[in-house]
């Protein structure tokens, strides 16, 4: 089979557009990565999530891609209007620690949580604090065209000098600049933009630099600038990221990179995630309201089974996260795992040994639908189709699903028999202990659930919640 040819939606030209690797054979993506003083929620995470499956699927196609997400540990104020405080200074100050351990913590953690979710690592992953030096070249590039001004608090960029500026996501300056934006009024225009940020006058940061401007920090857009350039080149690929950065952080990336390196367009095509719906969904934890990958094992839902629930809906459509939703998709992906591996072991692992005569239009179809701007449930559902049919052999069936596999990444060449999954809550013990953490959850006493998840874990039994109610199984 030859691969599809990929399309993709471009945010800047609004439409859906074939893609064509800047250089022949080689992609680069980037990718907004977390600002790291809090754990990345689902929703976070869900942004991430589009761009591993674009990944997985330009790799499928026979490309190179080299995937670079970046960590913002400076410079990510509270406010979208440059003001307000420094996310990661307020919360180092908050808890009495540097700004570099609230950074490393919150890096690993998620860190841990893409793993577990199945994504691929990062090929490069620069912390915005290493790369002061690049911004801060980048900002002088953009003085030296006349295209910036100081003020009281720092060093911004006039718009004024970029006639496009509205451009790539279709904003209405006048009205922007009639209603404003919550700011700062020394501006010359609510769009301006901070490209380095002057430390209040007798005051010391935990954060701040050396600059030809005076002591201070970069803006947080200039990060994201900077270090795509350094990394990918002055033109690159794809850039990924949330709906709600199209407006102001990526519109202004796009500003400061095409005037500093005079290119356009920066990008050649824009991916960006819609929201994950997280309202309403108040976790019944008294820990907090935010939702983590933390939260769904505590609930015992496998991580993985959120992936499945992802690639169940269009990365271009709002998702709303419900637990029901989440433990569906869980057995669904059981179901899959199960077929998968008993077609795995029965051949031996052999990949190679199905009739193309019977595989090949599921092959077409699986990576067609991937191809046409990453339609997953679309291609989830050949995938499971595949696992569930009765006509195709041992052999069709896991070569079909270890090739599906480079996509969906639930690491199937792997994975052990979900449905023979040394499932101990038969043991009288072990069935007492499932039964106390079920009436300590309906009584919400959470400590006392944890604590026996805790025990049972001990022991090297997870607890998965499935619609039979709570297993104790072997890890
Ligand atoms: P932050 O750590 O706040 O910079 O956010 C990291 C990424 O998560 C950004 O690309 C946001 O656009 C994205 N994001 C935040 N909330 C959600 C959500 N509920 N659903 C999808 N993406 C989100
Ligand atoms: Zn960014």
């Amino acid at each position: 089979m030859s691969f599809p040819a990929i399309h993709l939606y471009d945010t800047r030209r609004r439409a859906v557009v074939p893609f064509e690797p800047l250089v022949p054979g080689h992609v680069g993506i980037y990718t907004c990565g977390p600002t790291v003083y809090a754990p990345q929620t689902l929703g976070n995470m869900r942004s991430q999530f589009t761009p591993d499956l674009l990944r997985r699927v330009l790799i499928a196609s026979g490309l190179a891609v080299t995937f670079v997400t970046n960590i913002t540990d400076v410079g990510h104020l509270t406010s979208d209007a440059d003001d307000g405080d420094d996310k990661m200074e307020k919360t180092a100050k908050a808890q009495g620690i540097s700004a570099a351990d609230v950074a490393a913590h919150w890096t690993e953690q998620w860190a841990t949580d893409r793993r577990r979710l199945g994504m691929l690592e990062p090929d490069v992953r620069p912390a915005a604090s290493e790369h002061i030096a690049e911004q801060i070249a980048m900002v002088q590039e953009l003085e030296a065209q006349g295209r910036t001004y100081v003020i009281d608090d720092g060093v911004y960029f006039d718009v004024a000098t970029f006639p496009a500026y509205a451009d790539f996501a279709g904003l209405d300056l006048d009205e922007l600049e009639a209603t404003g934006r919550v700011d700062n009024s020394d501006k010359r225009h609510p769009a301006d933009f901070a490209l380095w940020k002057l430390s209040p006058a007798g005051s010391t940061r935990l954060q701040e630099w050396d600059s030809p401007w005076g002591v201070g920090f970069p803006g947080w857009h200039i990060e994201c600038s900077a270090m795509a350039t350094k990394y990918l080149g002055d033109r690159f690929d794809i850039h990924t990221g949330g709906v709600d950065h199209i407006r102001v952080h990526h519109t202004n990336e796009v500003a400061q990179s095409e005037c500093s390196l005079g290119v356009h367009p920066w990008v050649s095509v824009w991916v960006h995630t819609e929201f994950l719906d997280l309202k309403g969904r108040k976790i019944s934890k008294s820990a907090g309201d935010v939702l983590l990958v933390d939260t769904l094992v505590d609930e015992g839902i496998e991580p993985l089974a959120f992936r499945y629930f992802l690639l169940q809906a269009h990365y271009r459509q709002q998702q709303e996260f419900t637990f029901d939703g989440v433990r569906a998709a869980g057995t669904a992906l059981r179901r899959l795992v199960h077929h998968a591996v008993v077609a795995r072991d029965a051949v031996d692992g052999a990949t190679d040994g199905d009739d193309p005569a019977r595989t090949t239009p599921f092959r077409e179809a699986f990576w067609g639908f991937l191809a046409d701007d990453l339609n997953s449930p679309r291609a989830l559902s050949v995938a499971s189709t595949v696992a569930r049919s009765t006509e195709l052999t041992d052999a069709d069936r896991w070569s079909l699903l270890a090739d599906f596999d480079r996509a969906l990444g639930f690491g199937l060449a792997d994975a052990t028999d979900p449905e023979q999954s040394g499932d101990e809550s038969a043991d009288p013990r072990i069935a007492a202990l499932l039964a106390e953490r079920t009436a300590a959850r309906a009584a919400k006493d959470w400590a006392e659930a944890d604590r026996i998840r805790d025990v049972l874990a001990a022991e090297g039994l997870e607890v998965v919640d499935t619609p039979d109610g709570p297993q104790a199984r072997r890890r």
